[in-house]
């Protein structure tokens, strides 16, 4: 065999399971599509992330990069501007994290993990998979030259984000409960010198017409920003011209962008990606499990994608170490359960983003601060600790903080 466990994607999730698998000594290989660097979508990182990155050993290399500190999150509607300070949080654990161009950042993850003992054989794209010999998995990559290659190991972690390689070819994927959105989005170099605007947090904006559209601004630490905008799929093809013209338009209708990014140069082609909410029917089978984005990724307002891909990695990986030594693992609870109760939650606050419930509560002016202290648990990642009523039947915390309010 040519590990215990070939990991596909060398994305957060990949990475860190391969590093914590590296450290309980087992033998990892990735396989990764593409080489790096390359761009990846979803830059700014929840506190919360920053338990997983030191449990693999890997946070003192991204702190070393001097990515841009941050401590919070800004939104802002109609004029009206509110924060949340993620060291103010009801959860013990992290309250500052970081935001990061993805290249560099998976790439200090992935050579991480590379210099720790884990070989990546890039440009190595999976094209199938065999799971039918108990004990034995089975993948074939291609490579850029056109060569297939086959692998073996006891167990396959699939972390190909969007790539979804398992869900595809094993007939897992299924419909994500939220609607489909599209989003467009570039790197602007800002020139903001707005006094009151605060680099350490990201900003979102919601449009002034449509409460459905939101906009991210998550500055760098190189005098750069992630700009993009969420629409309502379709609401897009209404405007026409270039997209980065599309998206400066866009942008320019919100007061708060118009204002900070006045003197902003847009120098870089926009990008758009659609259709990204996505489930699967289980994130585990016979010599495998689904990590990040792989298996389920619900929408990008909360920031929650990279925490929940390494928290998958987090959960996964004392599990395949059992089974690897040959003890039984109940898949369904200890992983399966497990990793859905906090993406349950994000879901409950997802879904109450875009019906206008949420953005009711995080622009509250007379918030309770243990209201507020719980929502800054939540949205700094926080959404698998049980000791916050918040991630408890989180739907209803809603609609009971919402009946506490003042009738408009
Ligand atoms: P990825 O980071 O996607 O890594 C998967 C890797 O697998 C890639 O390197 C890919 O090349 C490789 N791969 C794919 N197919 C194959 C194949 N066939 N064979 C071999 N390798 C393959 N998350 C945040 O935390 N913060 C944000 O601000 C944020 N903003 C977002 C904005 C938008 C518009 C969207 C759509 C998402 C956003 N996200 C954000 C989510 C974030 O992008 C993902 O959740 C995160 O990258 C998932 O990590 P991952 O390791 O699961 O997958």
């Amino acid at each position: 065999m040519d590990a215990d466990v070939l990991i596909i994607g060398a994305g957060p999730a990949g990475s860190v399971a391969a590093k914590m698998l590296k450290q309980l000594g087992h033998r990892v290989v990735i396989l990764e599509k593409e080489q790096f660097p390359r761009f990846s979508i979803g830059e700014s990182l929840l506190p919360q992330c920053m338990a997983f990155m030191e449990d693999a050993d890997m946070l003192a290399a991204v702190t070393a990069e001097g990515f841009q500190f941050k401590n919070g999150a800004a939104f802002s509607r109609a004029g009206k501007l509110t924060e949340f300070d993620f060291t103010q949080k009801f959860s013990a654990g992290w309250g500052t994290t970081f935001q990061v161009p993805r290249a560099r950042f998976d790439q200090i993850l992935a050579d991480t993990a590379e210099a720790a003992g884990v070989p990546i054989h890039y440009q190595q794209t999976i094209l199938a998979a065999d799971f039918s010999n108990p004990g034995q998995a089975s993948l074939t990559s291609v490579d850029a030259k056109g060569v297939q290659k086959g692998w073996s190991a006891a167990m396959v972690l699939d972390a190909s984000g969007f790539g979804r390689v398992l869900p595809r070819l094993l007939d897992l994927e299924t419909p994500s409960s939220l609607s489909p959105r599209r989003a467009l989005f570039t790197h602007i170099e800002d020139r903001i010198t707005a006094t009151d605007y605060d680099r350490n947090k990201i900003l979102i904006a919601i449009h002034p017409q449509f409460h459905e559209i939101w906009y991210w601004l998550i500055p760098f630490s190189n005098g750069r920003c992630s700009l993009g905008v969420v629409t309502p799929a379709g609401f897009l093809d209404q405007r026409s011209g270039e997209p980065l013209e599309v998206l400066r338009e866009i942008a320019m209708e919100e007061p708060r962008l118009a204002e900070l990014l006045v003197d902003s140069r847009f120098d870089t082609p926009a990008n758009t990606i659609g259709g990204y909410s996505a489930n699967v029917k289980q994130l585990y089978g016979q010599g495998f499990a689904l990590l990040g984005n792989a298996g389920e990724f619900l929408d990008p307002v909360f920031s929650s994608g990279v925490t929940i891909a390494m928290k998958s990695a987090a959960l996964a990986v004392p599990l395949v170490d059992r089974q690897l030594r040959g003890e039984s693992v109940d898949w369904p609870v200890e992983y399966e359960q497990a990793l859905r109760k906090g993406i349950e939650v994000f879901r409950a606050y997802v879904e109450a983003w875009y019906d206008g419930r949420f953005q009711k509560i995080i622009f509250e002016e007379h918030q309770l601060a243990n209201i507020k202290a719980m929502i800054s648990s939540i949205l700094a990642g926080y959404a698998w600790d049980e000791k916050n009523p918040m991630t408890q039947r989180s739907a209803n915390k809603i609609e009971a903080i919402l009946a506490t309010y003042p009738a408009d």
